[in-house]
């Protein structure tokens, strides 16, 4: 008898700027919804229009689905109390998860500065939504190290702080190879941290999309998955599958390491991430993880 039980997943989206987009945002909400993910998040942009969008997201999944949503806040750009409101207000609408995070200065602004009367980090954000709600809350985790920071102890001593302040589990930044997320576990481990760090997977939609986005965030790329995408900018369709291999052999490598829970940066497409979900053995119509 087959006794090995699913992983828990969840998938992150990010709220549509135009109605095609909504379109696709919501064909593959309705198609990963069908997985049972323990939770949805939805990012969060330093300017207003942005955080109406993900407002607006959360309201629809809320309205429309059975799905946990989880909006994703930062502490760009307003103060405490705007902070707090936004989350009270979230808690009022059913909200019981959010991903607390600093953001980043906007394009071309330069360095990051904490504003005048807002949350300076993301500890302090958790500490201060812990104030307003009783919020299961997640937070960011970097297993080659946030890219401002002056080294990884230091990173992991943050990461530290963000959980002891109330944060309940940690995702990561995407990466590659396996072993980077399985040394980070450990280091984790020996500084004491007891939460779940939840492996952030990172499906590979356009291979030169994600060189540059990965040199934003301190992300290595390694140079057999160069390989495999090279020569492929013009294939769409093979690219499609070498990434969904590429996935379903880190997820497979994570979980036969004991990892039991991923998150899946969707870029809101469900295809390759149903597909890696299937492999898992995450299937269509299972009781939520
Ligand atoms: C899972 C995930 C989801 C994300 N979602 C979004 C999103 O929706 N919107 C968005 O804008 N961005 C998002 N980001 C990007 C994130 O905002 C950036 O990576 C940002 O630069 C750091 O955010 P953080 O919450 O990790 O910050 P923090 O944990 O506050 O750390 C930021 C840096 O500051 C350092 N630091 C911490 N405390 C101090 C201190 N007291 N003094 C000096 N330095 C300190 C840390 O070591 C680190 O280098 C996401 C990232 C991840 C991994």
């Amino acid at each position: 008898m087959n006794t090995k039980t699913s992983p828990s997943v969840s998938f992150e989206f990010f709220p549509p700027h135009t109605a095609e987009m909504e379109v696709t945002l919501w064909q593959s909400i309705e198609r990963l919804a069908a997985l049972a993910p323990r939770f949805v998040s939805v990012t969060y942009g330093a300017d207003g229009s942005t955080r109406e969008r993900t407002h607006a997201a959360v309201a629809r999944i809320i309205a429309e689905t059975q799905l946990t949503p989880a909006p994703h806040l930062t502490c760009i750009d307003a103060s405490r109390g705007e902070i707090d409101d936004i989350a009270r207000e979230y808690w009022d609408m059913g909200v019981r998860h959010l991903v607390a995070l600093r953001g980043d200065a906007p394009q071309g602004a330069g360095d990051y500065v904490p504003h005048a009367d807002g949350y300076a980090y993301a500890a302090d954000l958790v500490e201060g939504l812990r104030n307003v709600a009783d919020f299961d809350i997640s937070v960011a985790a970097y297993p080659e190290g946030h890219p401002e920071a002056p080294d990884a102890a230091y990173d992991l001593d943050n990461l530290k702080r963000k959980l002891d302040a109330g944060a309940t589990r940690a995702i990561t930044q995407f990466f590659f190879d396996a072993d980077i997320f399985l040394h980070f576990r450990d280091r984790c481990g020996q500084a004491g941290i007891e939460s779940a760090i939840v492996p952030g997977i990172l499906p590979i939609t356009r291979f030169t999309q994600l060189q540059r986005f990965a040199a934003m965030c301190g992300a290595s790329i390694p140079d057999w998955l160069r390989d495999r995408f090279s020569g492929l900018d013009d294939d769409a369709e093979t690219r499609q599958m070498i990434a969904a291999s590429v996935a379903i052999e880190q997820v497979r490598h994570l979980e036969a390491e004991g990892i039991d829970e991923f998150h899946f940066y969707t870029l809101n497409r469900s295809e390759l991430t149903y597909a890696i979900c299937h492999a898992l053995g995450v299937r269509s119509g299972r009781a939520a993880a």
